[in-house]
């Protein structure tokens, strides 16, 4: 179950009125300088006695403290040092008194009173004197919370969680205790910033930090260190059971389904969480680890939770060592094309061929897509590499034109982050322009998530291409969530059924079925279908009889380097099938 929250109700702590708590016995006093600050935007909380003006205190944390000198029980000036006592040092106190004799006076400044107004009270000096201490400590409070807090959210910021977390460390050592450190990190940030701006940026963060706030303890740290990743330090843990119960109900809290300017979008986190000892006995080794952790929970599908284990560090080293080196592999001009044959069944004719990055790596020779596509994705190089690869396609089909092969098409794959980061649109007109090809001899092939992110600029972006001339196919169909209903709307030509289908055919009668609806279902959406991953003429054969019409796969040919494609395409036109 998710749970709706409107992002439009939120007021910060130091916006509201200053507090002043003001203790004394006599109740005229009080309703005098109440109806004179009351007037001066203060809000007044009234105390009778010295207890009352110790707990207002505790509760209100206010700006100033007026207290009267002689009450029943304890006196302003015990009440004073109690106050102090316990850790107000930076809220002034006042004293109110008849007694202006100067071992009052003493006693006053001793007990940490920083001024004093004698009864009978002159009114228009209480309040100008109240007026300006209390801008003095508000001032103050807005210097600590700009340098100690994150302005957006009130939360300590990343100096103040530093603090935190070194105390925190310090107790569990001296007590042997543990504790957990959890870094909680909202998936997707960037796509709601993208697709509805920062100011909706903003607020959702906002509401994160409520929504984390609000279900924690109160003696839990709550640190928003920047952008969208936020820390919470648990003491007291006793069990790891403890732990994983507080990640599960914060996994749980942050599904959200959040309206951001009347468009509803889901928002979700991951989190990554360390343990202190086991996991590091310093700051800065919880972080990184708990860190390492929360990379990890995004790769297992976000969304979710994960511990550390020391084995993820190998991994993220590793995985570090492998995004430099793609870079440079990019450079260096170690990335090529292959082209792998699409066949018309029903007709038994070569139609197009997709386009399949390959790795040519100088020692481990060819490396395939699926051992590094997500880092290039997740690194952000994949709109250079992708860019590189519309414009290769293009110039292979101006070579082919030019070798006499006529009306070749070529299949792309785009991946969700250039649809984000780059205007595909001008890239493809400025590819096709340069090589003289027309927008219909490219298609473009993405995935269900891609067109499931629900963002406007995907849409908007395919519907351009389509415009174009471009075919818009829907890549590995049946493994993501795309619905019946979903397909209807979407701006897709074909829909290419996964290859996990097609291998259990016609042996598995589950993958059997679903090949027959997918089939079905498209014929009946006026979509076209292709059959990836065919090895075999039984599967072929399946296929056929189903009315699909398009298939790619082994059985005619591995994908191959395009001079190689041009032999195959010459010498086996007429015999395929
Ligand atoms: P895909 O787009 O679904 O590509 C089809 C994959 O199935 C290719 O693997 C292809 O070699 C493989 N394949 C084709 N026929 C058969 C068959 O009969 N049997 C088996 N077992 N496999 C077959 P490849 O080239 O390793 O690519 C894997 C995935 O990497 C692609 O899946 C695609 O999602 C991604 N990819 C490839 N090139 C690009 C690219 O340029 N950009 C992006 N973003 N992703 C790419
Ligand atoms: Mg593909
Ligand atoms: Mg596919």
């Amino acid at each position: 179950m998710t749970n709706v929250v409107s992002l439009f109700s939120d007021t910060q702590k130091y916006e509201e009125k200053p507090v002043v708590v003001l203790a004394d016995d006599d109740p005229s006093i009080r309703l005098m300088v109440r109806h004179v600050l009351e007037s001066e935007e203060f809000d007044i909380v009234e105390a009778s006695d010295g207890l009352e003006a110790i707990k207002a205190v505790e509760k209100h944390h206010p700006a100033l403290i007026l207290l009267d000198a002689v009450m029943p029980g304890i006196d302003g000036f015990t009440t004073c040092q109690q106050i102090k006592d316990k850790g107000y040092t930076d809220i002034p106190v006042m004293m109110i008194t008849g007694l202006d004799d100067d071992a009052s006076v003493e006693r006053a400044y001793e007990v940490g009173a920083i001024d004093f107004i004698t009864k009978p009270i002159k009114w228009a000096v209480l309040k100008h004197r109240v007026k300006s201490v209390v801008a003095k400590v508000i001032a103050e409070r807005k210097v600590k919370l700009l340098a100690y807090r994150d302005s957006l959210t009130s939360l300590p910021n990343r100096l103040l969680f530093a603090d935190r977390l070194e105390q925190a460390i310090i107790r569990c050592e001296r007590s042997r205790a543990s504790m957990a450190l959890m870094l909680i990190d909202i998936d997707d940030f960037k796509l709601v910033n993208d697709s509805f701006g920062h100011e909706a940026g903003d607020k959702l963060i906002k509401a994160v930090g409520q929504l984390i706030s609000r279900s924690l303890r109160r003696a839990d740290t709550i640190a928003r260190l920047g952008g969208d990743e936020f820390a919470v330090i648990i003491e007291g843990i006793e069990s790891p059971e403890d732990t994983i119960s507080i990640a599960d109900n914060l996994t749980t809290i942050l599904e959200h389904n959040v309206r951001l300017d009347d468009q509803e979008t889901y928002t979700s986190a991951s989190i990554g969480i360390a343990v202190y000892p086991d996991d590091g006995k310093d700051a800065r080794t919880l972080l990184k680890n708990a860190d390492t952790a929360m990379f990890r929970a995004k790769e297992n599908g976000r969304h979710c939770f994960q511990f550390y284990k020391p084995e993820m560090s190998v991994t993220a080293m590793e995985r570090l060592d492998l995004e430099n080196s793609l870079k440079a592999a990019f450079e260096n001009d170690e990335f090529m094309i292959l082209y792998q044959p699409v066949i018309d069944i029903q007709k038994s004719e070569i139609v197009s061929v997709e386009a399949l990055l390959r790795w040519r790596h100088p020692d481990k020779g060819m490396i395939h897509p699926t051992d590094f596509i997500s880092i290039v994705e997740d690194s952000g190089l994949i709109v250079a590499l992708g860019e590189w690869l519309i414009v290769s396609a293009c110039k292979q089909l101006q070579q082919w034109q030019e070798a006499g092969l006529k009306d070749q098409r070529i299949s792309i794959n785009i991946a969700p982050r250039q649809f984000r980061e780059q205007d595909l649109v001008v890239v493809f007109k400025q590819a096709l322009a340069e090589h003289n090809i027309p927008a219909s001899s490219l298609c473009i092939e993405v995935t269900e998530s891609t067109l499931i992110e629900n963002n406007g600029k995907v849409e908007a972006t395919l519907k351009n291409l389509r415009d174009m001339g471009m075919q818009v196919s829907l890549d590995d169909f049946g493994t993501g969530y795309a619905s019946l209903a979903f397909l209807k709307d979407s701006p897709v030509d074909m829909v290419k059924i996964d290859r996990a289908f097609i291998a259990g055919i016609p042996e598995n009668r589950e993958d059997s079925a679903i090949v027959d609806a997918i089939c079905g279902l498209a014929k009946g959406l006026g979509l076209a279908v292709m059959a990836e991953g065919v090895e075999n003429i039984r599967q072929l054969n399946v296929l056929q009889n189903n009315g699909c019409q398009y298939a790619q796969g082994f059985y005619w040919s591995k994908p191959m380097p395009g001079d190689e494609y041009e032999q195959f395409y010459m010498n086996q036109i007429y015999n395929i099938g």
